[in-house]
């Protein structure tokens, strides 16, 4: 069991009149997700493995310490057991007995963002190849209040709705998507960004947007726009929000109460021009390029198939959950042909 006491879980953050006024650092923010999601890129799949074990063990522990017993066994019986399809070098598929599908568990969130980047990756090509699009990924942020997180996200969504109706925008946008992140910083105030890869009709300069920004929010400038060059990248980032709404090792018994409240908080949607693309989308042969994602591929493998990395045929080996991180380990650092059935 973790050592964290339930005073430094439950202790409310302590809001003072300059904290909610001082703004955070704009530039340093970003640069730090920035940095931060290349560091996610480096870890290896053993060590992510190893961080949603301990990421379901903490929420487990704080489930039971408010009273949510089922909750708790839930989280404790997804991916207890699971069957790993491998041909000794490679793991083609994860099968687990049991999912618990809660929004904040990572192993169910890496599922939902996999379905969301199977159902739009093609739409999103389909839509480029029929509009002269640019995409860019664009984040909106909102200054810090004392509120809620329920608060905090729906002021957020008002504005992007409010946006969304600007001259300014439709001009220059043709649809996307849209997702929501949201954090804690130190200080306990909600850090509520949008998230969204908009279909850019025409260049602008960000300061006029920048502009409408502020004008419907009344008091937040902070944008931040990029480039997507490629389109399955740029999903796969914004939809990791998804799967990971907020830092868990902050995460205390009153944030998953909160959490729990938000049962159908939308957290990833479309919008404009985009959004109707979507729903009379018919892949043709042209649009139903493959995501490529292994995992993705990886749906309708059995045992005696061929590994999609190596040809070799794939064995199952079933296993508790807790035995992973360390069989992720043995493939990583095992010569080829090392591991076999039984040998973890
Ligand atoms: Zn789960
Ligand atoms: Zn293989």
């Amino acid at each position: 069991m973790k050592q964290l006491t339930l005073a430094t879980v439950l202790t409310k953050p302590n809001y003072s009149a300059t904290q909610s006024e001082s703004k955070p650092s704009p530039p340093a923010y970003l640069d730090n997700r920035v940095t931060k999601s290349q560091t996610d890129n480096r870890r290896t799949r053993s060590q992510r493995a190893r961080e949603r074990l301990d990421t379901k063990e903490h929420l487990a522990w704080l489930a039971v310490g408010i009273g949510e017993v089922e909750l708790a066994d839930k989280i404790n019986r997804c991916h207890s057991r699971i069957s790993v399809l491998t041909c000794g070098r490679h793991i083609a598929r994860v099968i687990p007995n049991f999912t618990c599908e809660f929004r904040l568990c990572p192993d169910c969130g890496r599922r939902r963002s996999r379905k969301i980047q199977n159902k739009y990756l093609p739409m999103m090509r389909g839509f480029m190849l029929h509009n002269k699009v640019t995409p860019v990924h664009l984040v909106l942020t909102q200054t810090h209040r004392e509120e809620s997180r329920k608060q905090s996200i729906k002021r957020i969504k008002d504005s992007f709705t409010k946006l969304q109706r600007r001259v300014f925008w439709l001009d220059h946008f043709k649809g996307g998507t849209w997702s929501l992140e949201f954090t804690k910083d130190k200080n306990g105030f909600h850090h509520t960004h949008i998230h969204i890869i908009g279909f850019r009709r025409k260049f602008f300069d960000i300061e006029l947007l920048r502009g409408e920004w502020l004008a419907v929010t009344g008091d937040s400038h902070v944008i931040h726009l990029k480039k997507v060059e490629d389109i399955a990248t740029g999903l796969r980032e914004v939809v990791k929000y998804v799967s990971k709404p907020l830092d868990i090792r902050r995460f205390g018994a009153d944030d998953l109460k909160e959490i729990l409240g938000l049962k159908n908080m939308r957290m990833f949607g479309t919008f404009g021009e985009f959004r109707d693309f979507c729903k009379g989308f018919e892949p043709s042969d042209n649009d139903a390029a493959p995501v490529g994602d292994l995992e993705s591929l990886a749906r309708d493998l059995v045992e005696g198939c061929a590994c999609p990395q190596c040809d070799q045929p794939l064995f199952d080996l079933r296993m508790s959950g807790r035995e992973l991180p360390q069989f992720y380990e043995q493939v990583e650092s095992s010569p080829p042909g090392e591991v076999r059935k039984g040998s973890h």
